[in-house]
């Protein structure tokens, strides 16, 4: 995180947060540009000698000013809906660097799709092969697919965030991406141009990513194809705490060169978290301290319907204050958010720097998978983002009204 304190305040990259709360009510996500830009340039620098295009994926955030600064910065876009790939598109992202992925784009997504002459339709079924073929036909074009296969590998990472498991609902198992190779040739507005994989997120070590890459050798040659692109998906995790692991794509790097050369095909990522992930903070005011029995509920306005990874996958994010205290509250505390719901709770502590009404709050690497799962639950408006960039505070997403809402 670019987050670090000075006296006892908490910075982003070096402006107070004390003072990017005057003027704007919480809670809000703060953004680092430039955590943004050093990410995507590393992983940029990772992969250099395979040369990939990299697309970012959407979902993990899909604020069109972060969407364009990446951009600019040379990334694609990854999208898995009609609304992700408009946002692209106004970002400025040109079609030929965006790939559409998804198991249930519907007749209006794919044309939408087709029609803007997107790289890729990343196809996870036959019947969606077809409907594209037939949709291409209507308006007289050849839409370029890839085809995205379910290796049968476990990322090993949450049950909830794995993909490429046999049993998952995600891309064609390998005899039917074998059998739709050999049959594509009656699909005379289609033309196969990528095999695609997404095993799952958060994914801590290259283990899976190998057996992958092995998988999809041995696939590719049995199929006879020679595909111009192969997809290799995204998934590759963040240390969220200091316990853990931290991914060796370096060595990644390393293997996707000489499967590359093997093949002499172009590589396509699509990372999301990697890129966003710990450039993001959700702040927060504490509303009330409530002593119940022994322990201290500490209750934040930011709830899951603004941050709801916790409630949904039981994902464990740093808390830390904006004002560190030398004093120390020595009793159990629980920060909560304000939700009817006992899933609305974010983490424990043993202690914690003292804190009391009104104090504000960071809940730590919030950039993925943060503000795109927010929700209207408890008609509670969305939350504003506002990034950093060059010492300016600039909003880019207006906090909702309420009005909006109703
Ligand atoms: C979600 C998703 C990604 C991005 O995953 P990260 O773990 O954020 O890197 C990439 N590709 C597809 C198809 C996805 O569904």
């Amino acid at each position: 995180m670019s987050l670090n304190y000075k006296s006892q305040n908490l910075l982003i990259n070096n402006i107070p947060i004390k003072k990017v709360v005057r003027g704007n009510s919480t809670p809000f996500y703060l953004y680092s540009y430039e955590k943004i830009r050093n990410n995507f340039n590393n992983f940029s620098n990772y992969f250099k000698k395979v040369d990939p295009l990299i697309c970012f994926s959407v979902k993990s955030n899909s604020n069109i000013f972060i969407i364009s600064e990446l951009g600019k910065l040379g990334s694609g876009a990854d999208v898995v809906s009609k609304g992700e790939l408009m946002k692209a598109l106004k970002a400025k992202i040109k079609p030929h660097r965006i790939v559409f992925s998804g198991v249930g784009k519907t007749e209006e997504e794919l044309l939408h799709a087709i029609k803007k002459k997107v790289l890729l339709i990343n196809i996870e079924s036959e019947s969606e092969a077809i409907l594209i073929n037939k949709l291409s036909k209507k308006l007289n074009c050849i839409t370029n697919i890839g085809i995205r296969i379910n290796p049968g590998v476990d990322a090993k990472t949450m049950s909830k965030i794995t993909t490429g498991k046999l049993d998952s609902k995600f891309g064609l198992l390998k005899s039917d991406f074998l059998k739709f190779c050999k049959n594509s040739k009656k699909y005379k507005n289609i033309k196969i141009k990528a095999i695609s994989v997404h095993i799952g997120s958060q994914i801590t070590s290259i283990g899976p990513y190998k057996k992958t890459l092995d998988f999809l050798l041995k696939t590719i040659k049995s199929s006879g194809i020679s595909f111009e692109f192969v997809d290799l998906g995204g998934g590759f995790g963040i240390p969220y705490s200091k316990k853990d692991k931290i991914i060796d794509i370096k060595n990644y790097a390393k293997l996707v060169e000489t499967f590359k050369n093997k093949l002499n095909c172009k590589i396509i990522f699509e990372p999301g978290r990697f890129i966003i992930g710990n450039t993001g903070t959700l702040i927060s005011k504490v509303v009330f301290v409530k002593k119940s029995g022994k322990k201290y509920f500490i209750i934040i306005d930011a709830g899951m319907n603004d941050f709801m990874r916790p409630a949904l996958y039981n994902a464990k994010h740093e808390i830390i204050p904006v004002l560190k205290s030398k004093k120390r509250i020595n009793r159990n505390v629980e920060f909560v958010g304000p939700i009817c719901e006992s899933s609305d709770t974010f983490l424990k502590y043993k202690n914690f720097t003292y804190i009391n009404e009104g104090s504000l709050v960071a809940i730590t690497n919030v950039g993925a998978y943060g503000s795109t799962l927010s929700s209207n639950y408890n008609t509670r408006p969305l939350a504003a983002e506002i990034i950093i960039k060059k010492g300016q505070i600039k909003v880019i997403r207006k906090r909702q009204k309420i009005s909006e809402i109703i």
